[in-house]
């Protein structure tokens, strides 16, 4: 049991990303952000940054933070959304595959304890951050519905929150 909190247990869990203190991590030794895009900074179904998301990663790039979008969706999606907020990404992620993780923090030239991951799936953003040692801050997700696989990991979700929950590792309720 201790293996499935060391891998799916979030160290961090918020309700959206802009609940995540930047200057906080900031003045912590956070130099870099490994984010998901879908249903983390918008719906999965929402083509562009909105307004509030534009303004959190000038917010980032402020506090000298590099962001670097990580997704699992494809080139055309990924690489639009990350090009009009002028910032590097991966698509076709493959997470929870750890060759992405390592991949963007060689781009962004940063260690291991330098960086945060933030997703809304812990069967994917979390599980991949965690297995790579990296602090990992779990969102919930910007929107209720889901593709079919995603679906099926959230059923997985559901026992995994439902058995930190019975451990008392977390206090957070599930929405
Ligand atoms: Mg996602």
């Amino acid at each position: 049991m201790g293996m499935i909190k060391k891998y799916f247990m979030p160290n961090e869990y918020v309700q959206s990303i802009f609940q995540i203190d930047i200057e906080k991590l900031a003045a912590s030794g956070v130099k870099g952000i490994i984010t998901d895009l879908d249903n983390t900074l918008v719906g999965w179904d929402v083509a562009d940054p909105t307004e509030a998301v534009r303004a959190w990663f000038e917010k980032a790039k402020e506090a000298g933070i590099k962001v670097t979008i990580v997704s699992n969706n494809n080139e055309q999606r990924v690489g639009s959304f990350s090009k009009s907020l002028k910032v590097d990404y991966i698509f076709k992620a493959k997470k929870p595959r750890g060759r992405a993780f390592k991949q963007a923090s060689v781009l962004m030239e940063l260690k291991p304890e330098e960086i945060v991951v933030i997703g809304d799936q812990m069967l994917t953003d979390v599980f991949g951050g965690n297995r790579r040692g990296l602090f990992t801050i779990m969102v919930v997700p910007v929107k209720k519905t889901d593709g079919f696989i995603t679906k099926f990991n959230r059923l997985i979700e559901r026992r995994l929150l439902q058995h930190f929950r019975k451990k008392g590792y977390i206090t957070w309720e599930e929405n």
